[in-house]
């Protein structure tokens, strides 16, 4: 794989490997992490594993002679890597970057520089679906005022007539992450809509998703299988997001109760059950640690919970509480191994470790996601 800013961008640690050399990697490092609770099976791999991020960012920078460019953050520092082309990200959403790059000027926009916190857009966010085709622009600026927006947006959608929204966020902190905390205004959408495992979904700029939507297919079909379901079940999916997990597997089951921290996300969730005629789905926002210390069902009926904690990992109250529940089955999908390592230590004192399946759905980077079935009796 060949990538001119590879070195000075830091995205993908992983490039001066080929596909099967880059997997022993992420093999031998989740061997070396976990192997003590059961063995590895050998990492899902992706057929074509490039152009997969349907998430893509682009913070933009000025160069000294004044030329609008796009690009990354260097690794560990707040230093632009112009990048033009890049092997992970949806070309799609790249050609929009490419364009609205090309429009700053002529509408007169000035670029923000992060020292003197002055000037006006930060970033290009750019998500598309990649079953359904359509495109959500989030312009992130720095300044409420933004001159010639409507024009902006006809002259980008007659471009790419795939984008359905165009939004304008406003991020006036002095802050790495990308999105404010409040859109300006939005032209179409607010929102795009994505298919996985046949369902429909809506996604607002803000919400959590899977950014490689190929390989989060055969996560979750890997978690579903684990997890052996029977239609007599109830199930518990803590943190939801928008309500994926929950909503693939709703048909399989009797009931599922699901929490999520993110409001909009939840918001999405309960949205996107209507959207699929799913009625066996309960959506509830809160704090997944509270949530469970105080939950709305018997603890004896839990067949099943499951897990997809963001790279922090689950906190150790929510898994104390765990103990003291005990379903009878447990899935953990983690996108960190670090912490899974740390979590499965304290569940392994109360549940068997069955399965660590691997999943590379972060191809050429050092993240690695892993679905981890557990349970109170031996089943292998
Ligand atoms: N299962 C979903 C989302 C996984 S990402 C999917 O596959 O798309 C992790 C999610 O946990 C995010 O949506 C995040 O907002 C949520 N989250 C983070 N901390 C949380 C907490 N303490 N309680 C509940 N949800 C939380």
């Amino acid at each position: 794989m060949k990538c001119p800013v590879f070195k000075q961008c830091g995205g993908c640690s992983y490039q001066h490997n080929d596909y099967p050399a880059y997997l022993d990697k992420q093999q031998n490092k989740l061997h070396d992490l976990l192997s003590s609770f059961a063995q590895v099976r050998p990492i899902l791999a992706m057929k074509d594993p490039f152009y997969y991020r349907n998430k893509v960012q682009a913070v933009v920078s000025v160069t000294p002679k004044g030329q609008v460019i796009t690009g990354n953050y260097k690794e560990q520092s707040h230093k632009v890597v112009s990048v033009d082309h890049c092997l992970i990200e949806d070309k799609t959403a790249q050609a929009i970057i490419h364009s609205v790059r090309q429009l700053i000027p002529s509408f007169k926009w000035t670029v923000y520089n992060e020292d003197a916190q002055r000037g006006l857009i930060r970033h290009i966010l750019v998500r598309t679906g990649y079953k359904t085709g359509e495109v959500l622009l989030v312009i992130v600026v720095a300044d409420k005022m933004v001159p010639g927006k409507a024009n902006f947006v006809k002259a980008i959608r007659k471009k790419h007539p795939e984008i359905v929204g165009v939004v304008f966020n406003l991020n006036e902190r002095k802050t790495s992450m990308v999105l404010g905390p409040k859109d300006i205004s939005f032209s179409g959408k607010n929102h795009l809509y994505d298919e996985l495992l046949e369902k429909k979904y809506r996604l607002s700029a803000g919400s959590f998703y899977q950014v490689n939507p190929v390989q989060t297919e055969v996560l979750y079909r890997t978690a579903i299988d684990l997890a052996q379901l029977k239609p007599s079940d109830v199930v518990i999916d803590a943190y939801s997001g928008i309500g994926t997990i929950a909503l693939s597997l709703a048909d399989n089951v009797k009931q599922v109760y699901a929490v999520e921290s993110n409001r909009e996300a939840v918001r999405d969730a309960i949205f996107n059950a209507k959207l699929n005629n799913v009625t066996n789905v309960q959506f509830f926002h809160g704090d997944a640690t509270e949530w469970i210390h105080h939950l709305p069902i018997k603890e004896k009926d839990i067949d099943c919970l499951i897990v997809d904690p963001p790279r922090a990992g689950c906190e150790e109250a929510f898994l104390k509480t765990v103990e003291t529940i005990k379903p009878q089955r447990m899935i953990y999908v983690s996108c960190n191994p670090e912490t899974l390592k740390r979590d499965l230590e304290i569940l392994s004192k109360t549940f068997h470790v069955e399965a660590i399946q691997p999943v590379d759905m972060f191809p050429w980077t050092e993240h690695v996601e892993t679905v981890v079935l557990m349970s109170r009796e031996v089943i292998y």
